[in-house]
């Protein structure tokens, strides 16, 4: 068949796209931002990164049938002419699977009364996103997402729900319940656990309801965790962390499946470090010391692989906070996304005050260590897992981050399609869904980020998201980001 089709062929092949309707149950809301929806829809012509680091394959049609990818290869899927096919010709784009985005938080952090030279006044507060932050992380190519710590549970939950009914735009949600926060922590939202006991019961509590992962905090003890874990475990569920007072290898020893940020915030080394209590420097005296090379980093990499422990790398929200000697760039989209005071509070904390104390230290050498250690780790086996962590200086922004944090992980020094891989099929493969997500494969999920251009040969290609497809539904990018400009920060 030498027809040439386009964009413009969606009349001749196919039908009008609200009459090929399959998912009826889309709330009108919702199909506001549909695209593509269709019983039959064919890619063609497109270029296919599949998620599982492999190089990427040109040409290709791609086949989606009752939300499933049924068929790849060249050629496939010419419809006969009798045939209702939505066909987009995407000669000139690529697709990935849908980013499984695994620090993707849904609120926002707030310093009340931020000053120029970093001032503010206590509480920090962390607003709910629940408008803005999923239709962002949809718009962008997130398809499925752990919130990594909640502090509206009842909120996450819900928005779970109600996108799983059709009801609102957003990722499928693996919702995180609140934190396991020991008991000092300057978050006024996050609950305080007395003792072991009360870490079992929040579990308990929490699972019963729909919780489907937890994550363990700054000033936990090692025995709430342990007890926290266990509970966990009889659920089924994982449990994660972004420790101080427990360190890595403790953490390990009382059975964590997952450790956030990278090697920022291993305390084992700190010399001030006294069991149950974070230490001063917050893992930062560790990460200095702790050069790939050393035998500490060795010996941790072995004992964390050994225990099958996930690592999630989240570079977005250290490039900004560690004084590198540059400023990341800032995207347009970015900004026209957030509130005008968020905009305000971003570029207060974007220009370091001459009040700001001199770091005690080197932030280059820091994140040179972690970066060389996230490598190593996945060298050795280690199951690295990535997502962007919007909270730091306001700029890391839900689904901009989750491309930035891959541009990062390629500026460490993965191929683009490794670091397509740790932020698609990696991710998939912790949360036990890789027979369904997480790589482009005949029988999987059509959740698939449509992408002018060539990722695989110019990362920064990431960041050009069309459509994003979930379940075989086709979301307008475009249309999902308008919706919520000048909102991110305030809803
Ligand atoms: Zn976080």
């Amino acid at each position: 068949m030498t027809r040439h089709f386009c964009w413009a062929y969606f009349a001749f092949y196919g039908f009008a796209i609200s009459l090929a309707a399959q998912n009826s149950e889309l709330s009108k809301e919702v199909k506001e931002y549909v695209k593509v929806d269709a019983p039959k829809v064919l890619l063609l012509h497109v270029r296919v990164i599949d998620g599982t680091g492999s190089a990427a394959i040109e040409d290709q049609n791609v086949v989606i049938e009752g939300g499933k990818i049924t068929a790849i290869g060249t050629g496939a899927g010419v419809p006969t002419t009798n045939e209702r096919v939505t066909v987009l010709d995407l000669r000139g784009y690529s697709v990935i699977p849908g980013i499984v985005g695994m620090h993707n938080h849904l609120y926002y952090q707030r310093r009340p009364n931020l000053k120029s030279d970093w001032s503010g006044e206590a509480p920090l507060l962390l607003p709910q996103m629940t408008f803005s932050a999923p239709r962002l992380y949809l718009a962008e190519g997130v398809t499925t997402m752990r919130t990594t710590g909640s502090v509206e549970p009842y909120a996450d939950l819900n928005l779970k729900r109600d996108i799983e009914a059709g009801k609102l735009p957003g990722p499928h949600i693996d919702v995180t319940g609140p934190y396991l926060e020991g008991a000092k922590s300057p978050y006024i939202q996050m609950y305080r656990l007395k003792d072991a006991d009360d870490a079992r019961q929040l579990v308990n509590y929490w699972a019963d309801r729909g919780a489907t992962s937890f994550k363990a905090y700054t000033n936990i003890t090692r025995e709430e965790l342990k007890a926290a874990i266990e509970a966990a475990h009889s659920h089924g569920i994982k449990v994660t962390g972004h420790l101080c007072s427990v360190t890595y290898p403790e953490a390990v020893e009382l059975g964590i499946d997952d450790l956030e940020h990278g090697f920022f915030v291993n305390t084992q080394l700190d010399p001030d470090k006294k069991p149950d209590h974070c230490s001063e420097s917050s893992g930062a005296y560790t990460l200095e010391h702790m050069t790939p090379e050393s035998a500490e980093a060795k010996a941790l990499i072995e004992l964390l692989v050994k225990h099958h422990v996930a690592i999630t790398s989240t570079l977005t929200v250290f490039e900004g906070r560690t004084d590198l000697g540059k400023v990341p760039p800032v995207r347009q989209e970015v900004l026209d996304a957030m509130a005008p005071e968020a905009r305000e509070d971003y570029f207060v904390l974007r220009n370091r005050p001459a009040s700001a104390p001199v770091p005690k230290f080197d932030s280059k050498l820091l994140y040179k260590n972690a970066t060389a250690l996230e490598v190593e780790f996945a060298r050795e086996g280690g199951l690295l897992i990535a997502g962007p962590d919007p909270t730091g200086r306001g700029d890391v922004v839900p689904g901009f981050g989750d491309q930035r944090e891959i541009e990062l992980l390629v500026a460490e020094g993965f191929s683009s399609v490794e670091a397509i891989r740790i932020a698609t099929l990696n991710g998939a493969i912790y949360l036990g869904k890789d027979k369904q997500i997480g790589s482009i494969a005949v029988g999987k999920n059509a959740d698939l980020v449509v992408i002018k251009g060539d990722p695989s040969k110019q990362i920064s290609d990431v960041e050009n998201v069309e459509i994003v497809f979930k379940d075989g539904v086709g979301y307008d990018s475009t249309k999902l980001r308008q919706s919520v400009r000048g909102k991110y920060g305030q809803y």
